[in-house]
């Protein structure tokens, strides 16, 4: 069968028709009607979080990973001192790039089964003087634990301090409200909630701190003060526009929109995620995290303790029947992922649930119970 299987993954994940026949049309960079295209999905995304007001939001080409890069570097001075909240895989990869980027980097370390904590945080603002800025991941995609963005955000802004949340697996199916959330920035990406296709970020920058963003990356390429004022200057992209994902994206809001926005989204998902944790309970499996701090966004579940698992033949036998799982990205624990976003709903997660139901069969296992 040469039918798209559906990816249980959080990003790329499964669009719509309508998002992959945006992309059947070529545009040129330079041309009004593209530019047209930029300024409205720039338009919807900061209505999406209410920043009308308070904040400007910034395109950047490539994967998600770039646009965190580019926050850090452009948001941070060089002189600066980076305080990451660390529970996961991408927490680690924003301290990695935030040390890369030159910047002094601290890092407090919660393990991967439990949100941060905003009280840690106060304290070590407290011990520690000399730090300027917080990076905290909203969703933290490695094991799915949803962090606490308003306290943090809170003890942020009581000290006086820059706050860079990577949003990427949260943003549009989660609440954030620009209005009551103090954040210098906030990284996003097209491939994730909003359901359009991987190839561009985009970073929300506080108005207060954007003329003091000038100069600071040391990447000219990854400048996002640059990218904005070039931007606002002349409605392009400095440099050439991934233009195919910009208009998926616009196809891709649109259907946001008409779907009743962000409540819509967390509804589907949370649909997603009962649908898929109830089912999977019945052939056994257990989920790694307490359901209280589980975002419906992915969900890690212990590998079953049979003998004869194995992820890879698990995985190739799932995707035989037409579901495409996640690697588990935790050290100590032989897991494996299951994404509720993209365009799919209950329906073709309970169909995702058989499918699991006969990899197991074929492999000749008969629960999905773990070893523990
Ligand atoms: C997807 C994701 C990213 C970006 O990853 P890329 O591979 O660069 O697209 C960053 N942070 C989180 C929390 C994510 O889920």
């Amino acid at each position: 069968m040469d039918r798209d299987k559906i990816l249980l993954t959080p990003g790329p994940l499964t669009t719509s028709l309508r998002t992959k026949l945006a992309m059947l049309r070529d545009w040129g960079s330079w041309d009004a009607e593209f530019n047209a295209v930029t300024a409205q999905v720039r338009r919807s995304l900061l209505a999406i979080v209410h920043g009308e007001d308070t904040h400007v939001v910034v395109p950047l080409q490539g994967s998600g990973t770039f646009s965190v890069e580019a926050a850090v570097a452009t948001v941070v001075p060089r002189d600066g001192h980076v305080l990451v909240l660390d529970n996961g895989a991408y927490c680690k990869r924003a301290a990695r790039l935030t040390s890369l980027m030159g910047r002094r980097c601290a890092v407090v370390d919660f393990g991967d089964h439990e949100p941060v904590s905003a009280s840690v945080l106060d304290e070590q603002l407290k011990a520690d003087a000399s730090i300027t800025h917080v990076v905290m991941i909203h969703c933290e995609t490695g094991a799915g634990v949803l962090n606490p963005l308003q306290a943090v955000a809170d003890t942020c802004a009581a000290h006086g301090k820059g706050l860079i949340v990577d949003a990427m697996s949260s943003f549009g199916a989660l609440p954030i409200d620009a209005r009551t959330t103090r954040f210098d920035a906030l990284v996003a990406a097209s491939g994730k909630c909003l359901e359009g296709v991987p190839g561009m970020g985009f970073v929300f920058l506080r108005k207060a701190i954007l003329d003091s963003c000038a100069g600071q990356s040391q990447s000219l390429a990854m400048d996002l003060h640059d990218q904005y004022v070039y931007m606002e200057k002349t409605g392009q992209w400095r440099f050439t526009p991934p233009t195919h994902v910009v208009v998926a994206l616009a196809e891709a809001i649109a259907q946001f929109e008409a779907e009743g926005g962000q409540p819509a989204r967390l509804a589907r998902y949370t649909a997603n995620y009962r649908t898929l944790i109830d089912g999977m309970a019945r052939l056994g499996f257990m989920p790694f995290l307490d359901p209280a701090v589980q975002a419906p966004i992915i969900v890690t579940f212990h590998a079953p303790g049979d003998p004869r698992y194995e992820f890879k033949a698990f995985y190739n036998a799932a995707k035989a029947h037409g579901f495409i799982l996640y690697p588990g990205k935790l050290t100590q624990v032989e897991t494996f992922r299951v994404g509720c976003i993209g365009a799919i709903g209950p329906g073709e997660i309970e169909q995702a649930v058989h499918a699991v139901e006969l990899a197991l069969q074929d492999m000749g296992i008969a629960s999905g119970e773990p070893a523990i």
